[in-house]
């Protein structure tokens, strides 16, 4: 059943086909809400911005932009709770299999030494919100550090097995913070 519908709101998925040959940009943020629910699991509720263009560009198309957001996790180093911030930008390529490839999905490949990474898709509906979702999960550090003064000098005093009880680091007390227990 097809409702009535401006074609900004929860649109979050492309028409490739449709695409005007000059391209189109897209732009969600927190305000606008289409994509809240696909981050959710990675950024909390965190504000983004994300800024999507993509323009045909003969038999390909290209996909370019920035995301900016923030992910809360845990310091690698001193074990606290950290803000990070996340701020990608990219300029890839989406290619249209005219074959049915053999997982039947749309993949992620391609590697710094290969020149842009391709997204592989099988129909001319290009998902956003997965494309986002994946490339905010990239860009998290593997090892966040939380960039605090006493970060390093608690990893250090870990290292020789000192403990330092979390209670009576006084930056903690203004982090707004409260959880005390680990
Ligand atoms: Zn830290």
């Amino acid at each position: 059943m097809r409702t009535s519908t401006t074609r900004s709101t929860e649109r979050t998925s492309v028409n490739l086909k449709q695409l005007p040959d000059q391209g189109e940009q897209f732009q969600f943020n927190q305000g606008s809400g289409e994509l809240n629910r696909h981050l959710v699991d990675l950024i909390g509720s965190h504000a983004y911005n994300i800024d999507v263009t993509i323009r045909p560009q003969g038999n390909v198309y290209e996909i370019t932009g920035r995301i900016d957001t923030e992910m809360d996790r845990i310091c690698s180093h001193c074990g606290r709770d950290t803000h990070l911030p996340i701020h990608d930008e990219f300029s890839e390529l989406i290619v249209v299999m005219t074959e049915r490839p053999r997982a039947g999905h749309s993949g992620h490949t391609g590697s710094l030494l290969e020149g842009p990474s391709c997204n592989y898709i099988t129909g001319h509906e290009f998902d956003l919100a997965e494309f986002v979702h994946e490339h905010i999960a990239l860009a998290e550090p593997p090892h966040p550090q939380c960039g605090r003064s006493d970060c390093d000098e608690i990893f250090k005093l870990a290292n020789r097995g000192i403990k330092i009880p979390i209670d009576f680091n006084p930056l903690l007390r203004d982090n707004g913070s409260s959880k005390k227990e680990s």
